[in-house]
């Protein structure tokens, strides 16, 4: 074999690697696609999982703004530059709807999906960046479970209320920003009254029952900014941001009032029961979250002793 017909043996294995190479992109489950500083698509490859992926052959030589909302594209559009422009890889999550898209073929899922898009820069043949690789990944289970996780770690499993570990990573917020800005921030510490005969006499699924109730109440008289927990068994704690005491009981004497009028049904009885309150206010000379809480729990302890039903402040 001469020089020349070992060269163009090279150059037809090269060839046929380069076709291999591009015949195995173009059967990849997620989506490539290269789009220009333009917007505009150049090349569609790979998207053949369905379950993920509606076809998107259909893109080559539109814009992104033909095909997405304004806003979307947009930001895509931003992303390509940035990315172009320093030469980097970038990465972004969105959501895209089956709709969202102009001219989509309805082959693929049929709701809104996540996606995390990887968006890299290529040259072209004269050695220029002009256009990227944006490689889209469905990440759709995975931000589930990033949200179960997140409901799981901050809230209550039976009542559905925030949990106590939560309130006091907000309430260590909120604390710092009451002392900074000298704002009023007011707690309600609320504690079920002889809730042990409720179990004792409905047995622990009553007591449950009581518990649930509650907290729907709760969860419906408070403001947006205020936070409602489940502090422990059948203690529950409330932040109030710009309340003084004055305010702070007023809400929770109609709260106490609320629950003694309340009744949950139960199986063929009907539960009533009533609460006590302890009530503080953040002071100037409070160093800790923890100090406040403690007050909490004095006044909650004055509210039992002085007879229960009843709000006492300290
Ligand atoms: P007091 O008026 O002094 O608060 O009396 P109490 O009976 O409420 O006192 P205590 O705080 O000692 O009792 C709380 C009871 O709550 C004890 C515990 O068995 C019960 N408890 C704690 N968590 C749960 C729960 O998730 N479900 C049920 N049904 N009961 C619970
Ligand atoms: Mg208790
Ligand atoms: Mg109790």
């Amino acid at each position: 074999m001469d020089i020349w017909e070992k060269l163009q043996s090279v150059e037809q294995n090269f060839f046929a690697i380069e076709q291999q190479l591009q015949s195995t992109a173009r059967t990849l489950p997620d989506p490539i696609f290269v789009i220009d500083k333009f917007g505009k698509y150049l090349d569609v490859i790979g998207g053949k999982e369905r379950s993920l992926y509606h076809s998107g052959d259909f893109l080559i030589n539109k814009y992104l703004h033909d095909v997405m909302p304004e806003s979307l594209a947009d930001t895509f559009m931003q992303t390509i530059s940035e990315s172009i422009e320093d030469n980097s890889l970038k990465t972004l999550e969105y959501q895209l709807g089956p709709e969202d898209i102009t001219g989509s073929p309805l082959d693929g899922h049929k709701s809104v999906q996540w996606f995390e898009g990887r968006v890299y820069p290529i040259k072209d043949q004269g050695g220029e960046i002009n256009s990227v690789i944006w490689l889209a990944i469905n990440i759709t289970d995975r931000k589930k479970l990033e949200d179960q996780l997140k409901e799981l770690s901050e809230k209550d499993a039976l009542t559905g209320a925030y949990n106590r570990r939560y309130f006091m990573q907000i309430f260590d917020r909120e604390f710092s920003i009451a002392k900074r800005y000298k704002n009023k921030l007011s707690v309600l510490l609320i504690d079920i009254d002889n809730f042990k005969k409720i179990n004792d006499t409905y047995g622990h699924a009553g007591g449950n029952a009581a518990l649930k109730k509650l907290v729907l109440l709760c969860e419906e008289l408070f403001r947006q900014s205020d936070m409602f927990a489940r502090y422990g068994g059948e203690e529950f704690i409330v932040m109030l941001p710009n309340t003084p005491s004055l305010g702070a009981a007023i809400i929770a004497e109609r709260i106490r009032a609320k629950i003694e009028e309340m009744a949950v049904p139960y199986e063929k009885e009907t539960i009533k029961f009533t609460i006590s309150i302890g009530i503080t206010l953040v002071l100037d000379t409070d160093t800790n979250s923890n100090a406040v809480l403690t007050r909490a729990d004095s006044a909650l302890y004055q509210a039992k002793k002085n007879g229960r039903n009843r709000i006492e402040i300290n």
